[in-house]
């Protein structure tokens, strides 16, 4: 069988392989080859909550995040408007101890030019009439944070990078041969790279472990549900985040509103994993309305749902070349906050494919790059990935 040589070939069509594969053709690496076994987004992509915030916890991750909000906010103003939209994002606690790390993020925050500002009830119960927040202890607003349709902003890579030239192989069952350039077969088409990339979400951990380069990544379950409110709310409302339940709220076009709640601390299959909203979620999200948002309590829950996030034992990303396998790299272990990331994260990876080691690139993924870990890796769970605190350990 004939095969044929790519400069690169991506495994995924997740909002990461397809950002990727539109920076890559943007650097004209040469012939792009991009394979999933389904269509694009059919993974945690396209069911993702699309909330795309700067309150985050270290400095990388923030200027990864503003890099891909600019370009989201670029491509859906040019082709889909209705696919962004700049709301604000507000999170809030009543817990003291928690209260005095939300309050120190403010000025952490600041230091990396995030504009963010501490508010308060009034504040809280201006922007959402149907909430009650008069227990509240300390609650932050930061004015510019978006929400996205990840499926569309996934569509809008893959047309861009179409159209650069790259093909899409999607929507068939291939098998993908193990060795130093792993070979993709099609029937009877079989490809091979110069650099070959694994940006296939929650799927990466067995793709790497068959290729003979396991990394340490842990797929877990995590869920969200689209509502109909009594009364529909405005179109453009903050994204909420409920600190101490983990829930937060999100507008969803005309008198819906997207919900979700945090991250389920055990390792899932994403081959096997239940995919539709299970009875923990519904009346976890129940109480929490009947508590916070009593004007929402008797909402209609249109659909629940899961996906499959991947965790890995920093909280951070794996990008970059594997350690031990020259041409093979990694753009995964997103822990729950891909859509976010997945722009600005793979026009460093390209940059880094198409300049090299050493490159500027390759010093901006220092802080991702896979051979921070080393192997045996020891297992671990996923943590919970909304926090605030800095450094690497959660505390709620
Ligand atoms: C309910 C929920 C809410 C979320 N909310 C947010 C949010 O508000 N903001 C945010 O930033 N993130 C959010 N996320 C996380 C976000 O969805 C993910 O981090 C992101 O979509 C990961 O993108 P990906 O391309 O890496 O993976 P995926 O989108 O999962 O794509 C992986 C692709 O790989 C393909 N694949 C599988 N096996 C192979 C193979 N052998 N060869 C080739 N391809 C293969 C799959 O078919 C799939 O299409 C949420 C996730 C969920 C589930």
């Amino acid at each position: 069988m004939p095969r044929e040589r790519l400069a690169v070939l991506i495994f995924g069509a997740g909002i990461a392989g397809c950002s990727l594969a539109y920076h890559l053709a943007r650097r004209k690496v040469g012939s792009i080859g991009v394979y999933d076994p389904r269509t694009p987004a059919a993974g945690a992509t396209g069911r993702a909550g699309g909330v795309v915030t700067e309150q985050l916890w270290n400095e990388w991750d923030v200027e990864v995040t503003r890099e891909a909000h600019a370009e989201y906010r670029a491509l859906a103003r040019r082709h889909r408007p209705d696919a962004y939209s700049e709301n604000g994002f507000v999170r809030w606690t009543k817990d003291p101890v928690a209260a005095a790390v939300l309050l120190e993020a403010v000025e952490r925050l600041r230091s990396w030019q995030v504009d963010v500002k501490a508010v308060g009830p009034s504040e809280l119960s201006r922007w959402m009439p149907w909430g009650r927040f008069e227990d509240v202890r300390a609650a932050i607003y930061s004015r510019h944070d978006a929400v996205v349709t990840p499926s569309a902003i996934a569509e809008l890579y893959v047309e861009g990078a179409r159209q650069a030239g790259v093909e899409f192989h999607l929507g068939r069952a291939g098998t993908i041969g193990p060795g130093g350039r792993p070979v993709l077969e099609l029937g009877e088409e079989r490809w091979d790279a110069e650099s070959t990339v694994v940006a296939a979400g929650a799927w990466s951990k067995r793709l790497f472990a068959d290729l003979g380069h396991p990394l340490p990544l842990v797929p877990y379950r995590t869920q969200a549900a689209t509502l109909r409110p009594p009364q529909a709310p405005p179109e453009v409302f903050p994204t909420g985040h409920d600190v101490d339940t983990d829930v937060y709220a999100r507008p969803e076009g005309p008198g819906r509103i997207l919900a979700g709640d945090g991250t389920e601390l055990i390792e899932a299959d994403p081959e096997r994993f239940v995919a539709s909203g299970d009875e923990r979620f519904r009346t976890h999200l129940a109480a929490v309305f009947s508590d916070r948002f009593p004007g929402w309590a008797d909402s209609e829950m249109i659909a629940a749902w899961a996906g499959v996030c991947t965790a890995t034992p920093d909280r951070r990303p794996l990008v970059g070349e594997v350690p031990g396998a020259p041409g093979l790299y990694a753009m995964t272990g997103f822990n729950g906050f891909g859509v976010m990331r997945a722009g600005g994260v793979a026009r460093r990876l390209a940059d880094r494919i198409a300049d090299g080691p050493g490159s500027r690139a390759d010093e901006e993924l220092r802080v991702v790059r896979p051979d921070r870990f080393h192997v045996p890796y020891p297992p671990f769970a996923p943590r919970p990935g909304f926090t605030l605190e800095a450094g690497d350990s959660p505390r709620f």
